[in-house]
C-alpha cells in the first residue's frame, strides 16, 4: 500500500521550512508537522527585535527562501509569507512523539495518537529543549532564566549574564540599556562568537570604561570625579539632583568645572588653557589630573 507520504518533514525551523519549500517546487507529496501553532519556534523565541545574523550566506541545497540579515520580526514575517507562497503543507499543533519503521514504510506517531506512514523522513527538530543549564548550587533559584523574551521587560536590574557566545553577547547588549549588566566569560575574549557580535560587546565594554572625568570645586578645592562616578550603583543611572540655574553657587561651579577628555592631554594649547584655569602649569595639571582621561 502507498504511504500517506512521500515525505515527512519534521520541524518548522529554517532546515524544515527549506526542506518542505523544496518539496513543494518539486510537486514532492508531504506534510511539515510543527510542534507549535507557528512556524519557526526557535526563531519565534528570540529576543523581541533580536537581529538575526545570515551566515552563512550561501548554503547547498537551500531553499528559495530569503534569508537575510534582519530583525525577528522580519525573518518570522518574510519566511511566513515565502512558505506559504512557495505552497508548503504544513500542519501546527502536530508534535511527533514517535517514529517506527523503515525506510519506504516509516509509521509516524503524533501527540493526540494520530499516526501517518512515510516513505522518507526529515527530521529537523533543532536543538531545542536540550538547554545547557547551569550545574552549580543556585542553579534552581527562581532569578536564574534561560529565556529571554523581550528586554524591555527589566528596568534598572543588576544582572550577570553567564557565558557570552552569540545568543550571550545579544541578551546582555539588549539588557545594558536600562540595567547594569555584568558578563561572566571563561576566556577574556570571545571566541565563540560570531565577529560582528564580539565586536559590538567590545565596543561596549570600553565604552563603559571610557576614561574622563570633571574637575569641580568643592569646599575650595579641586576634587576630581570620574565619569563613572555620576551613575548610581544601585540603578546605573546617571544620579540628578536637581539645582537652582539662577543660584550664584551655580554660576560660580559653572565658571570652575573642568571637563576633561582623552584628546583635552593630546592638545598643547587646549592642555595650556585648562591647566591656566585650574592655576597650574601644563606638566603640573597632567601629573595630577591626567589619569581621569586616562593620560
Ligand atoms: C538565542 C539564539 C540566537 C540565535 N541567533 C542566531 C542568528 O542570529 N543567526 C543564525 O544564523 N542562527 C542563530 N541561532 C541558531 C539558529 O536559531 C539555529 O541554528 C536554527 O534555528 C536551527 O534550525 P533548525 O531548522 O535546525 O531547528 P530549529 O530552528 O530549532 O527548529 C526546530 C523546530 O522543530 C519543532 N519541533 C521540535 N520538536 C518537535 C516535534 N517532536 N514535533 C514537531 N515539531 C518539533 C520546533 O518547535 C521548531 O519549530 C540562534 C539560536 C539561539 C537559541
Amino acid at each position: 500500500m502507498a504511504a500517506d507520504f512521500q515525505i515527512v518533514i519534521i520541524g518548522s525551523g529554517p532546515a524544515g521550512l527549506s526542506a518542505a519549500a523544496h518539496a513543494a517546487k518539486k510537486g514532492v507529496k508531504h506534510v511539515l508537522l510543527e510542534a507549535e501553532s507557528h512556524i519557526n519556534h526557535t526563531i519565534f523565541k528570540y529576543q523581541k527585535k533580536k537581529l538575526v545574523m545570515a551566515t552563512p550566506e550561501i548554503l547547498p541545497l537551500r531553499s528559495d527562501l530569503e534569508f537575510k540579515e534582519e530583525s525577528r520580526e522580519e525573518v518570522i514575517d518574510s519566511w511566513t509569507s515565502g512558505t506559504n507562497s512557495a505552497g508548503a503543507n504544513i500542519r501546527f499543533n502536530a508534535q511527533v512523539t514517535s517514529i517506527k519503521g523503515q525506510k519506504g514504510e516509516f509509521v509516524v506517531g503524533l501527540a493526540g495518537g494520530e499516526t501517518m506512514t512515510a516513505e522518507s523522513i526529515v527530521l529537523a527538530i533543532g536543538v531545542q529543549g536540550n538547554l545547557n543549564t547551569l550545574r552549580v548550587p543556585g542553579a534552581e533559584w527562581d532569578k536564574v532564566q534561560y529565556q529571554l523574551d523581550d528586554p524591555d521587560e527589566y528596568q534598572g536590574e543588576q544582572i550577570a549574564v553567564i557565558g557570552v557566545g552569540d545568543a550571550g553577547i545579544e541578551n546582555a547588549l539588549a539588557l545594558a540599556t536600562n540595567n547594569v549588566v555584568s558578563v561572566i566569560n571563561t576566556a577574556d575574549d570571545f571566541p565563540r562568537a560570531k565577529p560582528a557580535n564580539a565586536a559590538l560587546i567590545r565596543a561596549a565594554i570600553d565604552k563603559g570604561d571610557e576614561p574622563g572625568g570633571m574637575i569641580t570645586i568643592q569646599g575650595g578645592h579641586m576634587v576630581p570625579l570620574p565619569f563613572g562616578s555620576f551613575s548610581d550603583p544601585e540603578t546605573g543611572r546617571v544620579r540628578i539632583r536637581l539645582v537652582d540655574v539662577e543660584s550664584s553657587s551655580y554660576r560660580v561651579a559653572r565658571e570652575y568645572m573642568i571637563r576633561l577628555d582623552r584628546k583635552d592631554l593630546g592638545d598643547p594649547e587646549k592642555l595650556r588653557r585648562i591647566a591656566t584655569a585650574a592655576g597650574l602649569s601644563s606638566e603640573a595639571f597632567r601629573d595630577r589630573y591626567g589619569y581621569l582621561a586616562g593620560g
